[in-house]
């Protein structure tokens, strides 16, 4: 079965959240990409989180050409010829966000394939897994921030995840200083703490906007109202630094969404610089790729998690593997895969259920591939 045509497609989706009762529209950045095998199956994937363009740009004129007439089913082989193209000197950003959307939808060929869904064949660990919410997000106002949470709390979520440190060090010249963020941010996370109580858990996630001071305060301060984990609390995920911070707080350590390369995640478990590390199917390198790294993880016995939203390719992953634990329910990209292929996680009490269906079961609308296409 070989690849015969990849195409990708920037897409820019209106999003709102309608879901948490707050109008703040928006828009998510997808590249969604089909893979078509001579046979005439089609697989889907996507990536995420950056720029859609030059991601399409880069699959479209770059990785495809590269890899049409290899066997669909090599993820391997496929994989790493991508990799030399794309990344000769072991580059990552847009390379690994192209190389990720065309491996799941190598994987999604793979499970139609074979009939199976693709955290089934992962390995099957467990049906039903836990999901928690991002939806602490710095643009809503302090009044608004303890409500949000406590409607999510109601819609059976047993834990949420709150954006801190924003905009941080990526905000320039004008930006609140880290002290007075830090300040803000403490205050939001005790209010939420005490209005919903001790048995929900809180984690917190600095997108790696913080420099070491302030990510210590955080947690000095945040300790005492018991914090599930905090994500990428360091810039660059700075592995000497990670290691510090996680040798003085009892507060667990994650990081991940967002790196390209295997070697990362070496680093990080070599200097014991995270609890759980959280390698993104959609921009990690695909499924192929987050395989080699959960292998590491094991080995460790350090689990990973779901970080970067795209639940519902990312829940396959944690789904199929019994290092994997819990899936990311982010409002703004569940709205968006909505929009996209009209699927949400099916959420209940906390939980979500897999579905059986071959691949990721997921198909796009033809409609938005057309009107949300992202034209510059
Ligand atoms: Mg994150």
């Amino acid at each position: 079965m070989k690849i015969a045509r990849v195409a990708a497609i920037p897409l820019r989706i209106p999003v709102n959240f309608e879901e948490l009762g707050i109008d703040h529209p928006g828009h998510n950045s997808i590249t969604h990409v089909e893979v078509e095998t001579d046979t005439g199956l089609i697989g889907y994937g996507m990536t995420s989180i950056t720029q859609a363009r030059p991601v399409a740009e880069t699959v479209n004129s770059v990785l495809g050409p590269e890899i049409v007439g290899l066997n669909a089913l090599s993820h391997e082989e496929v994989w790493n010829r991508m990799y030399w193209k794309a990344s000769p000197w072991g580059q990552t950003g847009y390379a690994s966000h192209a190389i990720s959307a065309i491996d799941i939808a190598l994987w999604d060929i793979k499970g139609k394939a074979n009939q199976q869904p693709v955290w089934q064949m992962l390995g099957g660990a467990r049906s039903s897994l836990p999901i928690y919410a991002t939806c602490g997000f710095s643009f809503l106002k302090d009044e608004e921030i303890v409500d949000v949470v406590k409607r999510v709390v109601r819609q059976g979520f047993k834990g949420v995840k709150l954006q801190v440190g924003r905009p941080g060090l990526g905000g320039g010249r004008n930006a609140p200083a880290l002290n007075e963020l830090v300040k803000s941010d403490i205050k939001r996370v005790r209010a939420i703490r005490s209005a919903i109580g001790p048995d929900i858990e809180i984690a917190i996630d600095a997108a790696c906007r913080l420099d070491l001071p302030s990510a210590r305060k955080l947690c000095q301060t945040l300790e005492e109202v018991d914090i599930a984990f905090f994500e990428e609390p360091i810039v660059q995920n700075d592995v000497r630094l990670m290691t510090e911070l996680r040798r003085e707080t009892s507060i667990p350590i994650t990081a991940g969404q967002n790196e390209g390369l295997a070697y990362r995640f070496r680093d990080m478990l070599l200097a014991g610089a995270v609890d759980v590390i959280q390698p993104n199917a959609i921009i990690t390198g695909g499924m192929t790729q987050c395989l080699r790294i959960a292998g590491m993880a094991s080995a460790f016995n350090v689990p990973i998690s779901n970080g970067g939203g795209a639940p519902l390719h990312n829940a396959h992953l944690q789904a199929g593997l019994s290092v994997g634990t819990a899936v990311e329910y982010q409002f703004n990209t569940v709205a968006a895969g909505q929009v996209l292929y009209g699927e949400k996680p099916s959420q209940t009490s906390g939980m979500m259920t897999m579905s059986d269906i071959p691949g990721f079961g997921l198909t796009p609308n033809p409609d938005v591939l057309k009107s949300a296409r992202d034209n510059g």
